[in-house]
């Protein structure tokens, strides 16, 4: 089946046994054990990472709303398992400690996002990290290298990593991609060869800032540890966040390329604002635009622009918006605008963010299903005002 009519059914081919339209949503955290047998049986597949089978005992192990959304979404990263998680950060945490049992050494490329960034250069985590750039991976791999990681599109400059070209240069070694800007309906990172392809479920796959998630998609064999570490270290999607995620995949693919066509018309209309020195989207103007189709459908609804005049002008754009709101995170239905120097890529060390190209006049944005013409309304005359008031300081 293609992926649209997967993003419809998969989860859910047990509904006309159950004559049920809609999936049961179960918020049960334990579960009546037939026999003692049966509950050993279960939790010992579940410590070796196997689903638990007919019970799933507690909620640590699998809870069936939850495994709906995993089933629907490895269908649509082309994925014979997917691991859900509370946040995207437990998502991204568990794929480390996963490889971390294959060597503690993790090779990772710049930009990535704020958090993802700080987790490995804080070393909260005890890894060793070695920053590459894309080309220079190979050289970068050692004996004791449990994971490469990489973020495409990354967040928040929307440059693109070929992972392709990152698979071949890892040799074996795995390579997770935090896809989580392209959404499975722009890219699938495994048929390019990546080991894992990591989503924050929280951005486009909840798609209307109500729920929190996280989710891997990869092999069953490389699903195995993600589950144990699931289960050992408790970071579970709630019941509820399954079930919004999953009733939310049906209209993924019209939510991002909907919004994505107001972001190519936004991206034009900053291009051409005197405001406005640089717009950073994917393919935009010749940008790396040969990963756009061959690894990427389309450049998907995130955009970044530079301001003329720096913090002073980004503040003042973010002050006079009145239909954009300034907030955090991504992939909502409604448009949001935040300044990654400021809020997101914070922790980032100084150096490394502003060699990334995060400086103080990059603003973020977010675009979603409101008309462009009202955005760039709002965004026009925030930008004419910023201009008006830095000229005049
Ligand atoms: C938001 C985000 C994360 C972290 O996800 P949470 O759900 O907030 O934990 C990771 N990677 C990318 C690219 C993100 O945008």
């Amino acid at each position: 089946m293609r992926r649209s009519t997967l993003a419809v059914h998969a989860g859910r081919e047990d509904f006309r046994r159950l004559k049920v339209h809609a999936p049961p949503l179960d918020l049960s955290t334990t579960y009546p054990l037939e026999d003692l047998a049966g509950g050993t049986a279960c939790l010992d597949a579940a410590v070796e990472g196997r689903r638990p089978g007919d019970n799933p005992v507690y909620c640590r192990l699998e809870n069936p709303t939850v495994a709906r959304f995993e089933e629907a979404m490895a269908a649509m990263e082309g994925a014979e398992s997917a691991v859900a998680f509370s946040s995207g950060m437990a998502a991204l945490t568990a794929c480390l400690l996963a490889a971390s049992q294959r060597g503690r050494h993790v090779v990772a490329v710049r930009p990535l996002y704020g958090t993802s960034d700080h987790l490995l250069a804080s070393g909260l985590l005890g890894l060793d990290v070695t920053w590459s750039e894309p080309a220079a991976i190979a050289g970068a791999i050692r004996p004791d290298t449990g994971l490469v990681i990489i973020e495409t599109p990354a967040n928040p400059t929307l440059s693109l990593v070929d992972i392709a070209d990152v698979a071949r240069q890892a040799a074996g070694v795995p390579v997770a991609v935090d896809s989580t800007f392209a959404t499975p309906v722009l890219q699938q990172p495994l048929a390019l060869g990546a080991t894992y392809s990591l989503h924050s479920a929280t951005k486009f796959l909840g798609g209307h800032g109500d729920v929190a998630g996280g989710v891997v998609a990869c092999s069953e064999a490389d699903a195995r540890p993600l589950r144990q570490v699931r289960l050992a270290t408790g970071g579970l999607m709630h019941p509820l966040a399954g079930y919004l995620l999953h009733r939310g995949l049906p209209t993924l693919a019209i939510r991002v390329e909907r919004a994505q066509a107001g972001a190519a018309r936004l991206a034009e209309l900053l291009f051409d604002h005197p405001g406005v020195n640089e717009v950073l989207f994917p393919g935009f103007r010749g940008r790396q635009s040969d990963l756009l189709g061959r690894q990427m459908a389309g450049p998907g609804a995130v955009l970044s622009f530079r301001v003329a005049g720096g913090r002073g002008a980004a503040e003042e754009v973010l002050e006079r918006l009145r239909l954009i709101t300034p907030a955090v995170s991504l992939g909502s239905v409604d448009t949001l605008i935040q300044h990654p120097a400021g809020l997101t890529h914070r922790v980032v060390d100084d150096d490394a963010r502003l060699a990334s190209g995060i400086d103080e006049g990059l603003l973020r944005l977010s675009v979603g299903l409101e008309d462009p013409r009202d955005l760039w309304d709002d965004l026009a005359g925030a930008l004419d005002a910023a201009g008006a008031a830095t000229r005049a300081a």
